[in-house]
């Protein structure tokens, strides 16, 4: 909960505002770096001191920001502050995890009744809240393919949100934002983007006209592969709903999540521009590899969102997925020949990762349902670290070698 809800839009570059955020603001104790304000209580001076903060609370005036553990803490502030400022957002509310944020988010907008629209190609975890659990509620969902043509079609009078990943994950599809904000605001259905993969240094879909972003911020933004939170990004006055049921269910991140959080953030350009750098050198390298089948990546032509992709994304972090040329045995072959990539289902952070989709992510999916997804035995999901290229480049071509 920022105390200045307008954020101020600052001049400088991505790398500078991560640092900063709109400007230098005065610490506890003058430190440089955000000291961890590791408590649960916050102690009133006086019977009358909590009187008038508990009145002013009433009328919607915030008189200090601390009062409760759960609510908030004063380390989770300053990395809001950040957030908000690299998104050039109004406010940022942080979370324990990205899905808590996601999750939250879609239960403080849906309406009775309501339907949301979903692109197909999802984080897995996404499409098992709405299939297993909005359903619950009475709460509908669609999935379609990630383009504002299909999502327009998916769109009933009881729609009001559509929520896609920006790139998707694994397939890496870029929708179109500029027509999806025009059919959202056509049909008066609010746009929740997760573009967790692209992260604000590739795209601002806030200052596209999207309502509410939200990240994983495990991933890029942390950077480290070392902490899980999350992040929900947008106006202040729609992010009050949110910032109510946050408060409630307690799903506030730690405060020594937010001093690593914030501590990878200070990185947040050199590492982003390693990263675009490093996933276009890479994608290139294994689209020409005699052992793989097919290359996604949207900044190579052959992907089907390249053009996409180059009007609105400065760059394509460094999410591949490959089909390897082979079956299931051949494949894990080439992921156990893997010297530098560690097993595992995350992406974003310093060591470079790679997970076999149809095991890590959708075992326990029928073959069928798998299948219809694409998610098949050789394809393959690699997140690059923060290795040198070559070393990178070398890796995969002795491991697929072994193919
Ligand atoms: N969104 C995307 C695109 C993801 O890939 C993930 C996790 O992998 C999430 C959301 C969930 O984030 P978290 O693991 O921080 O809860």
């Amino acid at each position: 909960m920022s105390k200045n809800p307008k954020t101020r839009k600052p001049a400088w570059g991505p790398a500078t505002v991560a640092i900063h955020g709109t400007g230098k603001i005065r610490k506890a104790y003058h430190a440089v770096s955000t000291p961890i304000v590791q408590t649960s209580n916050y102690s009133f001076e006086n019977t009358t001191e909590v009187l008038e903060f508990m009145k002013a609370k009433a009328k919607g005036i915030i008189i200090r920001e601390h009062e409760y553990g759960r609510y908030f803490n004063p380390t989770q502030q300053e990395v809001e502050r950040k957030l908000a400022a690299i998104e050039g957002a109004e406010r940022a509310i942080t979370f324990s995890s990205g899905m808590s944020a996601l999750i939250l988010t879609v239960l403080a907008y849906v309406k009775k009744g309501g339907h949301v629209v979903f692109t197909s190609d999802c984080y897995r975890q996404t499409r098992d809240f709405a299939n297993n659990w909005l359903t619950k509620f009475g709460i509908d969902s669609t999935f379609v393919e990630p383009t504002a043509d299909a999502i327009e079609k998916a769109i009933r009078p009881t729609t009001n949100i559509i929520f896609t990943e920006l790139p998707t994950n694994p397939f890496l599809r870029v929708i179109d934002l500029a027509t999806v904000v025009k059919v959202a605001k056509r049909h008066n259905v609010l746009t929740v983007i997760d573009p967790t993969l692209a992260t604000p240094y590739n795209i601002k879909p806030l200052e596209m006209g999207v309502d509410i972003i939200i990240h994983s911020a495990t991933k890029y933004l942390g950077g480290h592969n070392d902490l899980v939170a999350g992040v929900a990004l947008g106006k202040h006055a729609l992010l009050e709903d949110l910032n109510k049921l946050e408060r409630m269910a307690g799903a506030t991140p730690g405060p020594h999540t937010c001093f690593l959080l914030e501590r990878g953030l200070k990185t947040f350009g050199l590492r982003m521009e390693h990263h675009n750098q490093a996933g276009l050198a890479v994608a290139r390298f294994l689209e020409s590899h005699s052992k793989v089948e097919k290359v996604f990546y949207p900044g190579l032509k052959s992907h089907p969102d390249h053009a996409v992709a180059k009007k609105q994304m400065r760059g394509n972090g460094s999410v591949i997925s490959i089909r390897v040329k082979g079956d299931n045995k051949q494949t894990c072959r080439f992921i156990d020949a893997l010297k530098l990539f560690h097993i595992t289902p995350s992406l974003g952070g310093s060591e470079s990762l790679v997970t076999q989709m149809a095991v890590m992510s959708f075992f326990d999916y029928t073959p069928e349902f798998r299948q219809a997804l694409g998610i098949t035995d050789n394809l393959v999901r690699l997140a690059l670290g923060l290795e040198d290229v070559e070393d990178l480049i070398a890796d995969l071509d002795q491991a697929l070698k072994k193919v």
